[in-house]
């Protein structure tokens, strides 16, 4: 099964990933991760990377494309992958759809996740990530038992260097520039899936589900161009057929519906820098509550105990005067 995510950063695309790489067998291939690992190692490609993805811009499509298409073509990636991330623009689109047409396996579906900005804002502010094990937390909706530490394996929480304000916002801006002609791009391919990004992690997982159920992967038959009787299986120039199309990828209304809703823009109006800033204090004073509300709800927690412990030894020496005062009585 080949997929594709699209989403705006923070749309939680990596984190649906994680159910359909265990659905599918198949490999998630990030291209956001495939940088942060040649930033980390200090590759010639990562130095070049870091300061545009610091920025939060988008890397060269060049150099973008040419990771892709060496990821795609090892042998884990045979019977499939999740893209995540990628493609973030068009050319990076046409440039995935001629590799794949050119290897007789399209894409089989394109899931674009929907989610509010305001939403994504929070979502991304607080993103938590386990260095070890990779499990995701949130420090506003989501935070974990003891800070800075994974609870699934006690592992090292990290927080992205491009998940501040500043770099999410532009992140988000450079999102919605390219984000519909990405998304019209395979509405017209008639393969594109609009899912609501909004709700818990298990309401989009089902959503998904259903968006794919009855799906089959299509392969494409290559064969030699008939102009050519002398071209060799390894030279001939390949004339696509397409041999399979899966009946639930031909356009039913309801489809038709979900796909004229991905016309619509997906993020709501941008808000401006100052309401971004105030958001950010926004989101800090509501982190201090939740803090704060900890705290009481540990004193809370303790004073019920304290005033249990109370009861029971008042009820004690109540009984004990009681039975003092009867034994005077029959004296
Ligand atoms: P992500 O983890 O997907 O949010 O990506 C983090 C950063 O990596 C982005 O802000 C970009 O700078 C860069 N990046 C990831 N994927 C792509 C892509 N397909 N094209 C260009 N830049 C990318």
């Amino acid at each position: 099964m080949r997929l594709v995510l699209i989403g705006a950063p923070g749309s939680g695309k990596g984190t649906q990933a994680k159910f359909l790489i265990e659905k599918y067998n198949i490999p998630q291939i990030s291209t956001g991760d495939l940088l942060r690992a040649a930033v980390a190692a200090k590759t010639p490609l990562g130095r070049q990377a870091k300061a545009v993805m610091d920025a939060g811009q988008l890397v060269p499509n060049d150099i973008v494309i040419g990771m892709i298409r060496e990821r795609i073509m090892r042998p884990d990636a045979e019977n499939g992958f999740i893209l995540d991330g990628y493609p973030r623009n068009l050319e990076q689109a046409e440039a995935l759809d001629n590799l794949l047409t050119s290897l007789g396996r399209p894409i089989d579906a394109v899931l674009q996740i929907n989610v509010d900005f305001d939403l994504l804002m929070q979502r991304m502010v607080g993103r938590l990530t386990c260095l070890s094990c990779g499990a995701l937390f949130n420090s506003f909706t989501n935070p974990p038992a003891i800070d800075s530490q994974c609870d699934q394996c006690g592992g090292t929480l990290h927080h992205r260097s491009d998940d501040n304000e500043e770099t999410i916002d532009r992140r988000l801006r450079v999102y919605e520039t390219h984000a519909q002609h990405v998304s019209n791009y395979y509405s017209n391919k008639g393969n594109l899936h609009v899912i609501d990004g909004q709700g818990t992690v298990d309401d989009i997982k089902k959503r998904i589900k259903s968006a794919l159920r009855g799906l089959r992967s299509s392969r494409i038959k290559l064969q030699p161009a008939p102009a050519q009787p002398a071209a060799t299986p390894a030279n001939a120039q390949p004339e696509v057929i397409r041999t399979q199309i899966a009946e639930s990828l031909k356009p039913t209304p309801k489809r038709k519906k979900r796909e004229a809703a991905a016309i619509k823009p997906e993020v709501k109006k941008r808000p401006k820098k100052a309401e971004t800033a105030a958001k950010a204090k926004y989101l800090h004073q509501l982190k201090a509550m939740q803090d704060e509300l900890k705290s009481v709800r540990k004193e809370l927690t303790l004073l019920v105990r304290t005033e249990k412990k109370l009861t029971r030894e008042v009820a004690k020496s109540e009984a004990e005067l009681a039975k003092l005062t009867q034994q005077q009585a029959e004296l």
